[in-house]
């Protein structure tokens, strides 16, 4: 017989957000289970096991400031965390805290259908059916990998790999002919660590991405020290940052387009020797303005020009978009490699892959012969994951219809007519362009002071409006068009995913958005409907 498994709250995920979400709820009183389709926690950091695969953002920033003991005691080798790392962190905070018990793993949730007579959801997954009047969708912004359908790809004899969902015991490419699909930022952080294992190497690459050294380094024990001496400023002081992430440099409130030549080749090349985002925030303008932005965009040209022996591939490795409109990329010698005899680019910009085939790729008419293939096509960004738990709320609404025209939320925590449904970093909240942990937090937070406050004045339900919907959707359209970052196709407008409606998907700036939910909160839920 089919039993159903009744909780509080269901959390969906195992990754920050869900280990986080669970931790918090259940220690608020709240009988909450967490559903996972992984065999174990991490989300990102679980699947994303490719060679190379790497936090941008540094290990002292990248980690939870929930507990001040797990903060001061967990030691960080480098200054940016390598894959294994952050697994064994994420897996450190599950024992420290016992969130196992809540946890089931190898758990997919297939379905999730709200009732509107008993006010609870009923998800659906590939082995026992759970109950819970409310539901926290921690599913993830990249955890939908992008597996492009090209024609043959089953004809292929050799191994195919997405670097989304590598294998666990690791691949070993020795002495094989292998292909890298894609230069996103994924690959970026593989292909030069592939290259130093693969016979040959041959990158397939449709669009060139800008990429600034990440000047990764063993973390000194004193740098440590101090950030955990001080830690709950910084902290604090990164809350206050656009992205959420504290940079080493002030911020600069000068333009780029303005700076006298000898000013600006310093100051950029300062931030390109120390390595990592804060190249981004050398001008206020970069982002805003297309001249500086331009002017930007060619001084990282002339520093692929100068890497790179070959000026034909240094041309195709140079891209010509507004730079920083797509997913900044962080690397450890990427145009470097492209200087090794047995590595080579193949520009598929107008041909794209025409087809797989038994021993390998049609491209530009030429047949190239691989003993494996690695898509590194990235993810159905921010949305897959939520869509692709066909999730029916009132009125027997699916998701997919709610959404054609474009993901609809209210603050990226809660949709209309989808009640008791809260999603972390959902799309319309600064999700993806921050410190995701620092998102991550603020919205479980949130989301539990939330549910708190419903069990305390003894409400059943929370809906998000209409009305709320529609003008933070504008809201979230207008802050984009201020700046440069709808001018090219990226993932952040689903340009990566044929069909997926374009539409600037994240909210840029991090401090008053927090702002806004605080004040949401405070008006008693204001845009809201609680009963
Ligand atoms: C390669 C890579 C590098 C990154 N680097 C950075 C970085 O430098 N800085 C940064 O801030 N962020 C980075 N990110 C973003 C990263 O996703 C977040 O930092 C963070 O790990 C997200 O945590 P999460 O819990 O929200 O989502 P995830 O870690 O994606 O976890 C979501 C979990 O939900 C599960 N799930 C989804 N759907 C279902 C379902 N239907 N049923 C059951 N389980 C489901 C998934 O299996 C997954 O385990 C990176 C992402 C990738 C892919």
């Amino acid at each position: 017989m089919n039993t159903v498994e009744e909780h509080e709250v269901i959390v969906i995920g195992a990754g920050f957000g869900g280990l986080y979400a669970t931790y918090l709820l259940r220690n608020s009183g709240f009988d909450v289970i967490a559903l996972e389709r992984g065999s174990g926690v991490g989300g990102t950091w679980y699947w994303n096991r490719y060679p190379g695969a790497r936090c941008d953002v540094e290990s002292l920033q990248y980690s939870y400031s929930f507990d001040k003991e797990l903060e001061q005691e967990w030691e960080w080798t480098e200054r940016y965390a390598g894959q294994p790392e952050i697994l064994e962190y994420a897996e450190h905070v599950a024992n420290r805290f016992d969130l196992e018990p809540n946890i089931r793993f190898d758990t997919n949730v297939e379905q999730l259908d709200f009732s509107e007579d008993t006010s609870t959801w009923t998800v659906s997954t590939n082995g026992t059916t759970y109950r819970a009047p409310f539901v926290v969708a921690a599913t993830g912004c990249l955890s939908t990998a992008n597996r492009p359908e090209f024609e043959g790809v089953n004809d292929f004899e050799g191994a195919i790999y997405h670097t989304g969902k590598w294998p666990h015991e690791g691949v070993d490419f020795t002495g094989l002919r292998v292909a890298v699909i894609g230069t996103g930022s994924s690959a970026v952080q593989s292909i030069p660590v592939i290259a130093e294992q693969a016979a040959q190497l041959t990158v397939f690459q449709r669009t060139p991405n800008y990429s600034v050294p990440a000047r990764n380094e063993p973390l000194e024990p004193q740098v440590q020290a101090d950030v955990k001496a001080d830690y709950e400023n910084l902290r604090r002081a990164a809350r206050s940052e656009r992205s959420g992430i504290l940079t080493t440099f002030p911020l600069n409130e000068d333009s780029a387009k303005e700076a006298d030549e000898a000013d600006f080749r310093s100051r950029m090349d300062e931030r390109w020797e120390y390595g990592g985002f804060s190249f981004y925030r050398s001008y206020a303008d970069i982002v805003v303005d297309p001249t500086s932005n331009e002017r930007v965009a060619d001084y990282v040209r002339d520093r692929i020009a100068d890497v790179v022996d070959n000026s034909d591939v240094a041309g195709l490795l140079s891209p010509s978009n507004t730079i920083a409109c797509k997913r900044p990329c962080l690397d450890t010698d990427y145009y470097e490699t492209f200087n090794r005899d047995h590595v080579q680019l193949v520009d598929i910009s107008t041909s794209g892959i025409e087809r797989l085939t038994p021993q390998g790729v049609i491209a530009g008419g030429s047949q190239y012969d691989f003993d494996a293939i690695v898509f590194a096509t990235g993810f159905d960004a921010m949305t897959g994951a939520l869509l692709g738990m066909n999730i029916t709320g009132r009125g027997g609404l699916g998701l997919e219809d709610a959404w054609e025209a474009g993901p609809r939320t209210y603050l990226g925590l809660g949709v209309p007519r989808f009640p008791n449904l809260f999603t972390v970093t959902g799309p319309g909240s600064p999700s993806v362009l921050t410190n995701m942990i620092v998102a991550i937090e603020q919205h479980v937070q949130w989301i539990c002071a939330c549910l708190r406050s419903m069990r305390s004045e003894g409400h059943h339900s929370i809906e998000a409006t209409d009305a709320a919907a529609d003008s933070w959707v504008d809201h979230v359209n207008t802050v984009a068009d201020q700046t440069l970052y709808p001018s090219c196709n990226s993932w952040y407008l689903g340009s990566n995913i044929p069909g997926k409606t374009r539409v600037f998907m994240p909210l840029i700036g991090f401090p008053t958005y927090a702002e806004k939910c605080e004040e949401v909160a405070a008006n008693g839920y204001s845009g809201f409907v609680l009963t």
